[in-house]
């Protein structure tokens, strides 16, 4: 494959220490590259000059048609627990991880294509990606890094120039995605069933050299890298709960050892409160619920103890007794991080929020909520109207304004008594809770446009959601929720 200059200067330190969890490989090469949209803050963040991704090299190397110097193209092979089932060997099927490059602050990230053509773990599948999806990946990112949750972002997304078959015929595309890591909890459930133990112990040190350096010292590092997983990942799903997100595919292969969120396939944003709430076509059980997504992590947590067993303790009895307690812990943390979350949501300032009457309203918070049939994120962003005087609009969404006033009155017990206090509690909630979220219907107009070469509703919504605290005026529409007669929304995965 052709080497072109680049200003990324690659490493591949995961090639060079864990033979045996991947494959080389290069991508397919693809007929007419062209740039959709490039990342221009991270592209900064990462030291790349924004004009070099438009530039002919530039393309020929993100679209996967040539290589740059340093580069060791790689299939990274994973399983994982999918809706529960456990698949031995997943892995990269249409993705490739290029190398790492180091950030501006010094930060190893992974450079990773998708939709770059079939590897080994393709399976059935062909290997590429549409440019909707791929656009959808694009957007959910930036929204979710905008409101402050980690997450894997895209730098650009490049048409390849040509069709791809879904149910319709549709533009391919490949995403360029950077993430602190690509390792995943399905990764060690990959090592761990192959019985290598020092493959296993490979990936451990890997892992936190990469990203838990303060485990390697510790009496067991194997014990304290899964308690600080624990805790990375009880701080995600927390922020998760709080914003209203679904994810919507939470199998182990999709949950990460660095505790960003990671595949934005079938997830969305709630509109109406109810954990109940599914979008994916293929989910119908409800497994992967608003509301189920503490539990399934714990689940999924539970996975990654199984797979570091062996290096915790000899004795697995042993093993697991040493590892059940920081499971267990998992519980708890979640619930501080969710309550704290839920407090600053609620403006209930650290001298009341543990009184008895502060617990009771959170508790009662979500059942009141889905009953009352109120828009998640309006509801919340419409509280710190309330606290500046203005409830009109927050009643408004009520199905019984009654049970608001009833609710309120509680409230605004624990608001503090002061003018000038309320003013900084109403700012501080506007800081927390966003007025815009990728609604669905903005979403899929977006991506329907730009699937028909019209991308000005796409750069329109990334605008607006790249600042989702900030209420501006004009952009009432898209702080909406899709009419009551819209048709329910629904997403796809493996798209
Ligand atoms: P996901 O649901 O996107 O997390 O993907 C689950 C697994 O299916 C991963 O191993 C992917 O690499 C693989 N996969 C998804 N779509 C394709 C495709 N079009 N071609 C090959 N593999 C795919
Ligand atoms: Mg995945």
């Amino acid at each position: 494959m052709r080497l072109v200059p680049s200003p990324f200067r690659f490493d591949d330190s995961y090639a060079r220490a864990l033979p045996g969890l991947y494959e080389p490989w290069h991508a397919a090469s693809v007929p007419a590259p062209s740039l959709v949209v490039a990342n221009e803050a991270l592209a900064s963040e990462l030291g790349i000059p924004t004009d070099w991704l438009a530039s002919p090299g530039g393309l020929e190397l993100l679209a996967g048609n040539a290589r740059a110097e340093g580069s060791v193209p790689i299939a990274m092979a994973y399983a994982g627990h999918q809706f529960g089932g456990y698949s031995p060997r997943l892995g990269d099927g249409r993705a490739l991880l290029l190398g790492e490059i180091f950030d501006r602050s010094g930060i190893r990230r992974d450079v990773h294509l998708k939709g770059s053509g079939r590897t080994p773990f393709a399976r059935g599948g062909d290997g590429k990606a549409a440019l909707g999806p791929m656009l959808r990946e694009y957007l959910m990112g930036e929204a979710m890094h905008a409101l402050g949750i980690p997450t894997t972002r895209a730098l650009a997304v490049i048409a390849t120039g040509e069709s791809i078959v879904r149910e319709e015929k549709l533009p391919g595309a490949v995403l360029v995605r950077v993430a602190a890591s690509h390792l995943r909890v399905g990764t060690f459930e990959y090592a761990a069933a192959g019985g290598d133990r020092a493959l296993l112990r490979r990936l451990l040190d890997y892992a936190i050299e990469r990203h838990f350096p303060e485990a390697a010292g510790a009496e067991s590092p194997a014990l304290a890298f899964y308690a600080a997983v624990v805790a990375r990942q009880a701080e995600l799903v927390a922020r998760w709960m709080a914003v209203g997100f679904i994810h919507g595919v939470m199998n182990t292969d999709n949950t990460t050892i660095s505790g960003e969120t990671i595949d934005y396939g079938p997830c969305a944003f709630m509109d109406r409160h109810d954990p109940r709430t599914v979008f994916s076509s293929i989910d119908h059980g409800g497994r992967y619920a608003f509301g189920n997504q503490p539990g399934i992590l714990q689940w999924n947590l539970a996975r990654l103890a199984e797979a570091l067993l062996p290096l915790i303790d000899e004795d697995e009895a042993r093993a697991v007794a040493r590892a059940t307690p920081i499971l267990e812990a998992y519980a708890e943390r979640f619930q501080t991080n969710w309550q704290a979350a839920l407090a600053a949501k609620l403006g209930l300032s650290p001298d009341v929020v543990d009184s008895a009457p502060a617990k009771a309203l959170r508790e009662g918070l979500s059942p009141f909520m889905s009953e009352q049939r109120v828009d998640h994120t309006l509801f919340f962003r419409r509280l710190s109207g309330a606290v500046r005087g203005d409830e009109a609009p927050a009643r408004a969404l009520f199905a019984e304004p009654k049970a608001f006033d009833a609710w309120a009155e509680d409230w605004r017990a624990l608001l503090p008594p002061g003018r000038e206090e309320r003013t900084a509690t109403a700012s501080a909630m506007d800081r927390v809770n966003p007025i815009y979220i990728p609604r669905n219907h903005r979403v899929e107009e977006a991506l329907e446009a730009a699937t028909r070469g019209d991308l000005a509703p796409f750069r329109s919504l990334l605008g607006v959601l790249a600042r989702p605290f900030e209420e501006r005026p004009g952009l009432e529409a898209f702080s909406e929720p899709a009419p009551p007669d819209a048709p329910p929304h629904r997403t796809y995965c493996g798209t």
